[in-house]
């Protein structure tokens, strides 16, 4: 049923049965100032302005929407346009919400900034914005990350962040999660913890959701002054589902325009390695919320496989989940060996290389494409730009 008009979370900060807050006792009270204080900053002036003037001097937004001429020329169907995205200050779409975070901190008078990062990518933009704001940022990473990721490692020490290696279990993100939540639960008084993604107790859901739909807000304003009319499809990759829900909410009570969201099949959905959550996954409860979860028969959070870093994730935003369930959003999977040859599509087509998260989406294309008319339009978000891949696609090939 398409509801005509779509208001969730409910108060309690559910997705119907998904989301929520599941979180040690200590928590509760700063996840509740949380949300009033975003609750109030949302329709605040001077939040507002804030914002916006940061998003235009600093991480360069509008970014453009880019038709891509000589892509459509070889698929000979719908018109594809790209979302840039790959041109925000740092190089994908992460930025876009830890500023919106970065500005709660200041408002919320907190002077200390936590968070914690797999493959380094929102970590690099959480010490991006404290460099900028001149506040304390630590970063917690796994072992096996710092050892994986070194020129990320490198860019946040050179900002000045504090990167604390995490040796507990398989020394990796979720392990550097609870981390996180340990930091946060002991100095909640003066530190604000910055989620990376539509994931987490509730309110960062909704929140990190908000603080991404610039992108859908500018893609729809670009598009109808372009084409005079809305997109038929709208494409992007799935990891915790930021970038993804970024530029479908905006669109969401448009039911004709249909929203795609594409996950890592890795090598191969029959096999263990992949992180398609949405298309295998069942309902679980982790990092204080409930939604999809790859898990083994014992309930146990599995440990899943991407070649892209980003996508590499054991669950995915329970906005996410809902959509699914209410067949708002439709998804997908998408293996290593098509991202990669996507890298090389968009590459030599349009003179733009895509990080491999991203890879995923342009995938898509060969299944979608076929199906589609020349008077039909489909956009992709172009969530990130593939410098940080290289190593990884000259690996591979
Ligand atoms: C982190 C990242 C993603 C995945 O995160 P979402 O929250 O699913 O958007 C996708 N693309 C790029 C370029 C990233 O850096």
């Amino acid at each position: 049923m398409i509801k005509s008009s779509y208001q969730q979370p409910d108060s309690k900060g559910k997705f119907g049965r998904f989301g929520g807050k599941f979180v040690p006792e200590t928590l509760i009270t700063p996840l509740k100032q949380l949300e009033e204080a975003y609750l109030r900053l949302k329709n605040d002036k001077d939040f507002i302005e804030e914002l916006e003037s940061l998003h235009k001097e600093f991480t360069g937004r509008p970014t453009p929407l880019t038709f891509a001429e000589r892509l459509t020329k070889h698929y000979g169907k719908a018109k594809i346009y790209l979302k840039r995205e790959d041109l925000c200050h740092t190089g994908a779409h992460k930025i876009n919400n830890v500023l919106g975070q970065i500005l709660l901190a200041k408002y919320l008078g907190k002077r200390r900034i936590i968070a914690e990062t797999g493959a380094g990518q929102h970590g690099v933009a959480t010490a991006t914005a404290c460099a900028k704001f001149g506040l304390h940022c630590v970063v917690y990473m796994g072992e096996t990350d710092i050892e994986r990721q070194k020129p990320n490692v490198f860019r946040m020490k050179l900002m000045g962040a504090e990167v604390i290696p995490v040796k507990s279990g398989s020394r990796t993100l979720k392990d550097a999660t609870n981390e996180a939540i340990r930091d946060w639960v002991t100095n909640v008084e003066d530190t604000h913890y910055i989620i990376g993604s539509v994931v987490g107790p509730h309110p960062y859901p909704m929140i990190v959701r908000d603080f991404q739909s610039i992108i859908g807000i500018e893609t729809r304003q670009q598009i109808l002054e372009r084409e005079n009319r809305l997109p038929d499809y709208l494409l992007a990759c799935v990891g915790g589902g930021s970038n993804a829900i970024g530029m479908f909410f905006p669109f969401i009570n448009d039911p004709q325009v249909t929203k795609i969201g594409i996950e890592a099949a890795g090598k191969g959905l029959d096999t263990d390695e992949h992180c398609a959550t949405l298309t295998k996954g069942r309902d679980g409860i982790f990092q204080g919320m409930k939604t999809y979860l790859l898990q083994d028969d014992f309930g146990q959070v599995r440990e899943v496989y991407s070649i892209s870093a980003g996508l590499d994730y054991p669950g995915v935003g329970p906005e996410h989940s809902f959509l699914k369930d209410e067949n708002l959003v439709e998804y997908f999977s998408i293996n290593d060996k098509e991202a990669i040859e996507a890298v090389k599509l968009l590459s030599q087509t349009e003179g733009i290389i895509p990080a491999l998260e991203t890879a995923h989406a342009i995938a898509y294309l060969n299944y979608l494409l076929p199906k589609t008319s020349a008077d039909e339009i489909v956009i992709i978000n172009l969530s990130g730009r593939g410098d940080k891949d290289l190593n990884t696609i000259m690996e591979f090939l």
